[in-house]
């Protein structure tokens, strides 16, 4: 059941990361590590989470709806032996996407033993792929991209599993960072372009694979580099690491996003801190789009960090005019018709002595339908907001990604259909301002077109294939997204 806050707004994440992956190979507690890097990857998933262990002859694996901190405990857990580990959290939403046949890490049996693998990030040809497998034959369990890999991998004529793996990548095109297992060897992979992060550190002599950093930290381990775009890291013989780079070379094509909205504020992602990308995000956005107000709240969490960088940036006074309830489940109910015109939805509440007869600049990360940033503006008015004026740190969002974040359709998203001056008077603003792409481009470590800016360019470094989808329509079974 849903907690409703009256005179509050509840507020669904406004883009869905696709995954987060943990690996952990060469330590007796491997399952127990990878459980603890889970929580720490809980935001970038929160359908459902899975962990398989293998001991070297057999593997041994626990999937579940819901949080990792539900669906695991002692009894789960405990089975979980050996000391290679691989686990995944996927995100949540209604519908296919909720059944358990999806929710990974897979573990098949194909003519070379057994495999377990975890993915985040999405394939775009992978419909024509499997279009083509299964009339070749192929019979598919679940209705995942990933699995596409698996038969690309058991019905390679390759010999070796490192061979077979190299020879289904080859033919995949898309976003995936990949930890794959067998029995005695673990591999990590980042596609050519590496779209989606993973990263590579130690806990004592163990070898961790990880989608953020956060992940190391939590379990007291140390980050050591990214898996680099391209990069098939391979653990073999207790931890032993042998890097290949089995690809053809492409441009690097970071998700800027991450630095923007999906990745925890306290993680290194492509080598640069989330937090500081964020805090010098507000400050450009100060230098672009000044506001003549009194006070800088965030829309938290998201928008703090670029709020703290807005407000230092102008000297303006920063306090917090929302608070975002932390109670209020991600996964809890569909909202009947009548509940959202109440605008009881989310979990967002005013502080009224913060904001009272105050003109405010409200710096969030991004707008995507414009839906929540509506509810936002009025929620501000209502609580005695004298003047309201949105920032946004990121440019507006123009394309769907096809690189595995769960966006609407190009027609859904506001800054598709409307100007900023339209916007505005749709959200109800005093005034909007986007940080520009040039602007958020100068902020960011490395040369622009290293970065995937896809959704607000609309350039794609990987055409989607004719009969390619966005994951939330293709191959997970279609659900709606959340509102903004
Ligand atoms: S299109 Fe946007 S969300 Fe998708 S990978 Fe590129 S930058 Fe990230």
């Amino acid at each position: 059941m849903s907690r409703l806050h009256p005179g509050g707004l509840v507020v669904e994440p406004k883009l869905r990361e696709e995954c987060g992956v943990m690996g952990v190979k060469g330590h007796f507690e491997a399952s127990n590590l990878v459980y603890l890097g889970l929580h720490a990857l809980q935001h970038r998933g929160q359908e459902g989470a899975g962990i398989v262990s293998t001991d070297g002859e057999q593997m041994r694996s626990h999937r579940g709806l819901g949080l990792v901190g539900d669906i695991f405990g002692p009894t789960q857990l405990t089975p979980l032996t050996g000391d290679s580990a691989i686990g995944h959290v996927r995100y949540s939403t209604s519908g296919e996407r909720s059944a358990l046949r999806n929710v990974q890490p897979f573990v098949v049996r194909y003519g070379g033993g057994q495999v377990s693998i975890a993915h985040n990030g999405n394939l775009v040809n992978a419909a024509r792929l499997r279009r083509e497998l299964e009339q070749r034959g192929s019979i598919f369990g679940t209705s995942s991209d990933t699995e596409v890999i698996l038969h690309l991998l058991a019905t390679s004529q390759q010999g070796t599993f490192i061979n077979r793996l190299v020879d289904a990548l080859l033919q995949v095109e898309g976003a995936y960072s990949l930890i794959l297992q067998t029995e005695t060897v673990m591999v990590a992979v980042r596609d050519p372009h590496g779209f989606r992060p993973l990263v590579m550190g130690r806990v004592g002599d163990a070898v961790v694979f990880a989608s953020e950093t956060t992940a190391l930290d939590l379990i007291g381990g140390t980050y050591e580099r990214e898996v680099q775009p391209g990069e098939m890291i391979i653990v073999e013989n207790g931890t032993q690491v042998l890097s290949l780079s089995p690809f053809p070379r492409r441009e690097r094509k970071a998700c800027v996003f991450e630095h923007i909205y999906f990745a925890r504020p306290n993680s290194v992602v492509f080598g640069s801190p989330v937090y500081d990308s964020r805090f010098n995000f507000g400050q450009a956005l100060h230098r672009t789009a000044p506001a003549d107000v009194d006070l800088v709240i965030p829309v938290p969490d998201s928008g703090t960090p670029a709020a703290l960088g807005f407000a230092f940036a102008s000297g303006l006074p920063f306090k917090q005019g929302l608070i975002r309830s932390h109670y209020v489940g991600r996964t809890f109910i569909e909202p009947s018709q009548q509940i959202r015109d109440f605008g009881v939805k989310l979990k967002l509440s005013p502080v009224r002595s913060a904001i009272e007869g105050k003109r405010l600049v409200v710096v969030d990360d991004s707008i995507v339908r414009g839906t929540t940033s509506r509810k936002i503006v009025r929620l501000l008015r209502e609580a005695g907001a004298k003047e309201v004026h949105l920032r946004i740190s990121s440019p507006p969002i123009r394309a769907s990604c096809f690189y595995g974040v769960d966006t609407p359709t190009r027609e859904e998203l506001i800054a598709h259909r409307l100007t900023p001056e339209e916007t505005c008077a749709f959200v109800g603003a005093d005034s909007l301002g986007y940080l520009s792409l040039e602007a958020m481009h100068n902020e960011l470590k490395g040369k622009a077109s290293t970065w995937c800016d896809a959704c607000f360019s609309g350039e794609y470094a990987v055409p989607p294939e004719n009969d390619a989808e966005r994951p939330q329509l293709d191959l997970f079974g279609g659900a709606s997204p959340d509102e903004d």
